[in-house]
């Protein structure tokens, strides 16, 4: 299977790659929703969240040990930053190629917008 991030991984279409190593890719969001929105993409095809394993963990683990090292890079560590994973329909998720968003630079508010009563 391949998908639009396995292609940026492999370097077959453009990005703004700020790490790369065995396990991970990370690039610049196309369509920024704040000053620093970079993507930590495992480098092997997982779907979604449901499709990760205890096999995974490591991985996991890695993915946000990654962010953390970009946040500092990114000097947003100590101001503070998000970290998102959505999926599926209901979370919003539209490249089904598992991601951790790093979000950061600027306060970035409620953490989902609540229906109105
Ligand atoms: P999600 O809604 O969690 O699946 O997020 C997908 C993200 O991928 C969105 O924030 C898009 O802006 C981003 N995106 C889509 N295509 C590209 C691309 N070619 N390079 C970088 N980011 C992309």
């Amino acid at each position: 299977m391949t998908t639009l991030f396995a292609k940026i991984v492999r370097g077959e279409i453009p990005s703004d790659t700020v790490y790369q190593d065995e396990q991970v890719t990370a690039f610049r969001d196309i369509n920024p929703a704040a000053p620093t929105h970079i993507l930590i993409v495992p480098n092997r095809v997982i779907p979604t969240v449901n499709d990760l394993t205890t096999d995974d963990e490591q991985l996991v683990g890695h993915m946000v040990l990654v962010a953390k090292l970009l946040a500092e890079q990114e000097e947003i560590a100590e101001d503070g930053f998000r970290l998102i994973i959505n999926c599926n329909k209901n979370g919003g998720q539209v490249v089904y190629h598992l991601h951790l968003h790093l979000l950061g630079g600027r306060p970035l508010g409620p953490m989902v917008v609540r229906p109105k009563a």
